[in-house]
């Protein structure tokens, strides 16, 4: 109930424009398409999603003949959920790590601003309160505000932090955090990286460096590429996830501010567009406002 809470604007929002696209309307027709369309489009699920929804459901009208406006509710459930089944993620509902891998090591890229160091405080705080051994590596050395608010997160979550003086180089202070959290049998390291927005090749060369020099202390890493997106920004969140994925391998979303946006379907469309699970979803300013992105649940919220 903590999910519906947190989601509240974006559910209510949802629900309210939907109800008005088929107001009057006992049937699917192209009238109600386009409303459709244009609710999926203004609650943010991307102009590339919204057409494969409405083609699916075009599809279903065509088979069917004839398809009711009250049925229409679980059939946009059902195929909104049928979009992020495709991008497995699995199905945890709790803050997990592999077994198999430690240190399990997280890289965090994303612009300033999204979120990042919230939700590594965020992510410290679950991971520790599931027993692990944290680390928290600032290799966002590019401004002495980020490395200042990670060590704050350090302090709250009573985590250790690696840290170096403003403006050292990302990699070497990455290459210290892993070898002192295999040093100090950590069970998750989280390297925050530079989020400013640099251009494709810059952005792909420093991350690019940072993972070849972890790869000197733990040969896999990184196990995970969390790309944070602040899900109340539309647009800019599609066009960051543009960026970093053709910088690197980006292997999650965690999509934050959640609780402050009518438009919950970026996480919809940008999962779909870039095939990327998206992983934890935040919903508010405090520790525990983090939750794992359960695909179902999600959909659920929006459909009751
Ligand atoms: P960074 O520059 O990406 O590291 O961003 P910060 O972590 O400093 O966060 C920027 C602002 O967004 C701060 O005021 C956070 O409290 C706020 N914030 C982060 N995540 C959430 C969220 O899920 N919901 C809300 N409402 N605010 C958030």
């Amino acid at each position: 109930e903590t999910l519906d809470k947190g989601l509240e604007k974006s559910k209510t929002s949802f629900f309210d424009k939907l109800s008005k696209a088929v107001a009057g309307k006992n049937k699917v027709d192209d009238d109600v398409l386009d409303n459709l369309e244009e609710v999926l489009v203004s609650s943010d699920v991307g102009v590339n999603t919204t057409l494969k929804i409405i083609d699916r459901i075009e599809e279903r009208v065509a088979r069917d003949k004839y398809l009711g406006t009250d049925e229409l509710n679980r059939i946009l459930r059902e195929e909104i959920a049928g979009l992020l089944s495709e991008i497995d993620a699995g199905n945890a509902t709790e803050f997990e790590i592999p077994a198999n891998k430690k240190p399990y090591v997280i890289m965090v890229v994303g612009v300033n601003g999204v979120g990042k160091t919230t939700t590594i405080g965020k992510l410290a705080y679950q991971f520790k309160k599931a027993g692990k051994n944290v680390v928290l590596g600032a290799a966002d050395t590019f401004r002495a505000a980020a490395i200042d608010q990670l060590q704050i997160w350090a302090d709250r979550t009573n985590v250790p932090i690696v840290k170096q003086s403003m403006g050292s180089d990302p990699a070497s202070v990455a290459f210290d955090t892993l070898k002192s959290g295999v040093s100090n049998n950590a069970d998750v390291i989280i390297i925050d990286t530079a989020g400013r927005l640099h251009n494709k090749i810059n952005l792909m060369n420093e991350l690019t460096k940072i993972k070849k020099v972890m790869q000197k202390v733990v040969p896999d890493a990184p196990h995970e590429v969390l790309l944070v997106l602040d899900g109340s920004t539309g647009q800019n969140a599609f066009e960051q996830a543009k960026h970093f994925t053709a910088a690197t391998e980006v292997t999650s979303l965690a999509v934050t501010k959640l609780d402050g946006t009518a438009k919950g379907g970026v996480v919809i469309g940008i999962s779909d567009q870039f095939q990327i699970p998206v992983k934890y979803i935040g919903v508010g300013e405090g520790i525990e406002d983090l939750q794992v992105f359960n695909k179902f649940e999600f959909v659920d919220s929006f459909f009751k």
